[in-house]
């Protein structure tokens, strides 16, 4: 998270608001809740100290890409362990240029990148993904040979049935 832009702060004053202060995300901003009586320099010292906290806490949350890794090998363990080093990335990481597309896989040079947009999505369809991708360096097209690999994991429709879903309301294909 380099070159962090500061976000857009929305403060609210609230005259039933005694002494907590508490702050959320909405949309692109950072609404932050202070009790009315607050003076200029109170609100300017929370406002700081709510954005670090918030920062830290999306921070432990957030999925690294080291935990893409971890996650790509424990598939290739469980379903697709007899291709051997065939079905192992050079590289999988998350990228943001990429909304199109859930995830793509270069088989030439062995790299895979995931879409940001899944980082909030549940691991069973964030596995969905990653394994398609993986299947891709053993295959690269999508013949029946790569749903039969695919298919092997068990939730393969059910992800793809939300990726759908999710596609429909902000437009991304399941490719
Ligand atoms: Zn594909």
């Amino acid at each position: 998270m380099s070159g962090a832009r500061k976000p857009v702060v929305e403060v609210r004053r609230s005259q039933r608001r005694r002494r907590t202060v508490s702050a959320y995300r909405e949309g692109e901003r950072v609404v932050v809740l202070i009790p009315d009586q607050f003076s200029r320099a109170e609100e300017s010292e929370w406002v700081d100290r709510m954005l670090a906290r918030l920062a830290a806490r999306e921070g432990r949350l957030a999925r690294s890409d080291t935990e893409l890794s971890e996650r790509a090998a424990r598939l290739i363990d469980l379903y697709l362990a007899e291709h051997g080093t065939q079905a192992v990335p050079a590289s999988v990481r998350w990228v943001t240029n990429q909304n199109g597309r859930w995830g793509s896989c270069t088989p030439a040079d062995r790299t895979i990148r995931i879409s940001h947009r899944l980082r909030d999505m549940p691991d069973w369809v964030l596995d969905y993904v990653l394994l398609h991708e993986l299947a891709h360096l053993i295959v690269p097209s999508h013949n029946a040979e790569f749903w039969t690999l695919v298919g092997r994991y068990p939730r393969t429709e059910r992800a793809r049935g939300y990726l759908e879903g999710v596609a429909a309301v902000g437009g991304a294909s399941s490719d």
